[in-house]
């Protein structure tokens, strides 16, 4: 089915509304109705899809498990394991402008960084991993006897994939998350059952669709969509899944921590952050002012290792405040399709509440709105970039992810409280450091309690970097060597001669 273009977008390629399953795209036989796909720069419905039940995920994961088992699977060569994704890139490649803009529609981001971002990101993505396939070995190991001298051991290591795999995404980056879970799976040897966040699920569906075309193996990536509490939750109770790679929020992570302790899952958890960008009085205020603009407005918030803490030394904390509050107040709110667009909406009516509620409690406890904190006379869950001064330390609005375009700033009077105050949040996300002086940055960053630090800039990713959290951000890392950890596990083999 395709949209019908209007004065705002262009015709959108929909997905036909069945899942990947088994090989095949078929509707889920046991499906407890439809959920709707908003709109979220209108609040009008795209469409519905499945609301997958826990017997729906049962037949996706026995799919994937006799996939696992089978004779095709096992003695496929790696590099034909990457060939795979490889024939994935080439279609989602071809398919890029149209899944770009379906991925626009459901999720409220921008088509530019749709486009230039997410889709690169999910063929780049697909590319390192196929990479990775034909390249994950064992290690030797010196032996020492303690049986008889004249016994001669020898014993080396495999890396042996972990089994099934339940990848479960967030709604922010959604197609991006779908690949990040599915190509290193695929890549190491495992297979897959994926379900995307039921607030963004149409590109996840798409891509079930070109997973189809690619010639894959029957029951090598399975697709089921649905609710959280419902098919989430029955793929990470269920005894064949290995493994849960999840991205979400903190409070999910927790809850599949705690239940995956039942079959003793390997999980790795990508959760919240409150990142702190952190402006030194040697910083290149040209560069540092932009820089922390874009770290906390950039996708409206909506990304984990946002900069939504702007620590700020005394000297140049007039500057910066007044540099950000300018380019908050100069932005753009408009259709994620228009070119001169720099803002676009939250995902969801929930989540525009709950940044809004966050805000006024802030200000009622005695924050200082210095640019933003209103909802625009707008349809769709738009949002002004927002930056708050006086803000405490204890207030939620500094404690708690906001996951919206909302900056709280702090005015750092001496330079030796600064590692402190930014390690002081239960996240460990990320960080980043704007500075001129090389061993301050490199001293400072060494004591920062994150998984990423940035100098200079914020929030970029790169494959070959490993990715993940500290503190309630997470357990594990994605991306790079570390994924061969994620996906695998050793197995000793020892021989006496
Ligand atoms: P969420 O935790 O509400 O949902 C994430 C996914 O978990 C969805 O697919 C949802 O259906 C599923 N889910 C919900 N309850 C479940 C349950 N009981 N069992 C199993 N699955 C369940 O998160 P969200 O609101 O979609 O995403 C925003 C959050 O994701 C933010 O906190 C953000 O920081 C985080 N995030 C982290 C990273 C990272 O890499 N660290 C990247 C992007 C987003």
């Amino acid at each position: 089915t395709t949209l019908p273009a209007t004065a705002d977008r262009p015709a959108i390629v929909l997905p036909g509304g069945k899942l990947l399953l088994n090989g095949e795209l078929a509707e889920p036989r046991h499906a407890q109705g439809t959920i709707d796909a908003i709109d979220p720069a209108t609040g009008e419905r795209i469409m519905a899809f499945p609301a997958c039940s826990a017997a729906d995920v049962d037949v996706a994961v026995k799919a994937a498990q006799s996939c696992f088992e089978s004779r095709e699977w096992r003695a496929m060569r790696p590099l034909d394991r990457g060939r795979l994704l490889e024939n994935l890139a080439l279609l989602v490649e071809e398919k890029r402008e149209e899944l770009a803009a379906l991925e626009s529609l459901d999720s409220g981001k921008l088509l530019f960084v749709t486009r230039n971002v997410d889709l690169q990101f999910t063929i780049d993505g697909l590319r390192y991993f196929a990479g990775w396939a034909s390249k994950i070995n064992g290690e030797y190991v010196t032996h020492n006897p303690l049986m008889p001298e004249d016994a001669i051991y020898r014993a080396y290591t495999q890396r042996r994939p972990i089994g099934v795999i339940g990848g479960i995404t967030p709604w922010n980056f959604p197609i991006g998350q779908a690949i990040q879970k599915i190509a290193p799976a695929i890549a190491f040897g495992c297979t897959v059952v994926l379900k995307p966040s039921e607030e963004s699920s149409l590109t996840t569906m798409r891509l079930g669709e070109l997973i189809a075309e690619a010639g894959f193996p029957a029951g090598a990536v399975n697709i089921v969509t649905g609710t959280g509490a419902e098919a989430g939750a029955a793929l990470v109770d269920h005894p064949l899944v290995r493994k849960i790679a999840f991205t979400g929020s903190t409070a999910t992570g927790q809850h599949i921590l705690a239940a995956s302790a039942k079959t003793m899952k390997r999980v790795t958890l990508e959760l919240g952050g409150k990142s702190p960008t952190i402006v030194l009085a040697d910083a290149d205020l040209e560069r540092a002012i932009p820089g922390a603009a874009a770290a906390i407005y950039s996708n409206s918030g909506q990304i984990c290792t946002a900069g939504s803490r702007l620590l700020i030394e005394a000297p140049v904390y007039d500057a910066v405040m007044e540099g950000v509050a300018q380019i908050a107040d100069s932005m753009k709110l408009g259709s994620p399709f228009a070119s001169d667009t720099q803002v676009g909406p939250l995902i969801s009516a929930r989540q525009h509440e709950r940044v809004s509620s966050l805000v006024e409690a802030g200000v009622r406890e005695g924050a200082r709105t210095v640019a933003g904190g209103q909802r625009p006379d707008k349809a769709g869950w738009y949002y002004r970039p927002t930056l708050l001064a006086d803000v405490a330390d204890d207030m939620t609005v500094m404690r708690e992810e906001i996951f919206g375009p909302v900056v709280c700033a702090t005015r750092i009077e001496d330079r030796a409280q600064i590692v402190k105050q930014a390690n002081n949040t239960p996240y460990g996300l990320a960080a980043s450091i704007w500075t001129t002086d090389l061993d301050s940055a490199h001293v400072l960053a060494e004591r920062l309690d994150a998984g990423t630090v940035w100098l200079n800039t914020h929030n970029v990713l790169d494959l070959a970097m490993p990715f993940g959290g500290s503190k309630l951000s997470g357990l594990g890392r994605e991306f790079g060597t570390e994924a061969v950890h994620a996906f695998t596990e050793p197995k000793a083999v020892c021989m006496r001669l």
